[in-house]
């Protein structure tokens, strides 16, 4: 049942030129694309920020069918952070976007002089100036693309100022908030200084045998909408883990100092549903509708997902929701991975805790557990490499 369509895309940064070339119709999925690319092309010892890294973003064979919540891509390049494999995937609209343009997959080489963004519409492909969108965040740099194009459905994917700063755990953002943020992706694309790829495609994904198709995406929503997980799902998405951790005694409270938090009830996943989620969102072609938008007296933006709740609340040792909502918001638009973010923040307040380190050695932020100087401070210092 082939619906692969087999094109890969190369971008030459260095030279700026553009290539495509058919790939085997094997059926394989985005990951193991890019891990197969990186093994036969990359050089061993490379400097992972240098022109030598290759950034393979793709998609898998099922990316932008009507098979359920085939919305993922996935991107892989030696990670900056661990010196190893890195990879890391977003959901949302991309990856769709990215196959119905009759891409699979698109390689990385060398570095640009200047910054660009890639542009794909179908068969169209562009490196485009970007000078206009450095220092942007994430947002900024998606409803400008959007709207200078005139398109408010393009799919951006993009890097905010850490990835262009070359933070280390920075990350790749489409549809605003979904992010690959695992591995350093975004400081890989901030290397080649390539600040964003917007995508637009029509030509739909067929399977070559709709019938069957159709009869497996149909048994599979069933099967899903069956499943005694998915109205807890939909109702919390990943923040119902909170509890369950909390339950299980393995709460990352005052970072890992303790299980338990007093305030959890304030914090929890029941909490961000009735305190601040105005809206229910979901990724493309998926009935669980997990994700959440939230209006803080900060900011607005979406999620967040359990890593980053439990990061600026109990592991920081904050008992206010609403800051650490607002705070994972800024993460997000920063271009920080928020899993790292708020374990570097958590870590620095447990070293203020033991003495190690001192408020002054911070530009004099108040590092004690859940300052909201610190969780307000510290993710711009570390975006735009601030301070030590
Ligand atoms: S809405 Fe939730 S469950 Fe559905 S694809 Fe997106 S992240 Fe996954």
């Amino acid at each position: 049942m082939s619906i692969c369509q087999g094109n890969r895309l190369n971008v030459d940064l260095t030279n700026s030129e553009i290539g495509r070339e058919k790939t085997p119709d094997n059926g394989i999925g985005a990951r193991t694309w890019n891990s197969v690319t990186l093994l036969r092309e990359l050089e061993p010892g490379i400097d992972p920020l240098g022109p030598d890294n290759i950034l393979c973003i793709a998609t898998g064979p099922l990316a932008g069918s009507s098979m359920i919540a085939t919305c993922r891509f996935i991107a892989s390049a030696k990670s900056p952070l661990t010196g190893y494999l890195g990879d890391s995937g977003a959901r949302g609209f991309f990856a769709p976007e990215l196959r119905w343009s009759g891409h699979d997959q698109i390689v990385f080489t060398g570095v640009s002089e200047k910054w660009v963004y890639l542009s794909i519409e179908n068969d169209r492909v562009e490196i485009r100036d970007a000078a206009h969108l450095v220092g942007k965040d994430i947002t900024e740099t998606t409803l400008t693309l959007q709207e200078e194009l005139n398109d408010p459905d393009l799919q951006v994917a993009a890097i905010g100022p850490a990835g262009e700063n070359l933070v280390r755990y920075s990350i790749i953002s489409c549809n605003l908030a979904r992010a690959a943020g695992r591995t350093g992706m975004g400081a890989v694309m901030g290397s080649k200084k390539l600040k964003a790829i917007v995508v637009r495609g029509d030509q739909p994904v067929r399977p070559a045998d709709p019938e069957r198709f159709g009869n497996a995406c149909r048994q599979l929503q069933s099967d899903l909408e069956g499943h005694r997980e998915f109205e807890p799902r939909r109702r919390y998405g990943t923040t119902m883990i909170m509890d369950r951790l909390a339950e299980m005694g393995v709460l990352p409270a005052y970072h890992y100092r303790s299980t338990e938090f007093k305030d959890l009830e304030h914090v929890n996943g029941e909490a961000l549903r009735r305190d601040h989620v105005v809206k229910e969102k979901s990724c493309f072609n998926c009935n669980v509708h997990c994700s959440r938008y939230n209006i803080t007296r900060y900011n607005e933006g979406e999620g967040p997902e359990y890593e980053a709740q439990a990061a600026y609340t109990v592991k920081c040792g904050n008992a206010d929701l609403e800051l650490a909502v607002g705070v994972s918001n800024t993460v997000n638009r920063l271009g920080l991975d928020c899993i790292t973010a708020g374990e570097v923040i958590a870590w620095l307040m447990e070293c203020r805790h033991e003495g190690i380190i001192t408020d002054a050695d911070i530009d004099g932020i108040d590092l004690s557990w859940g300052s909201p100087d610190a969780l307000i401070r510290l993710p711009e210092m570390i975006a735009r490499r601030e301070g030590i």
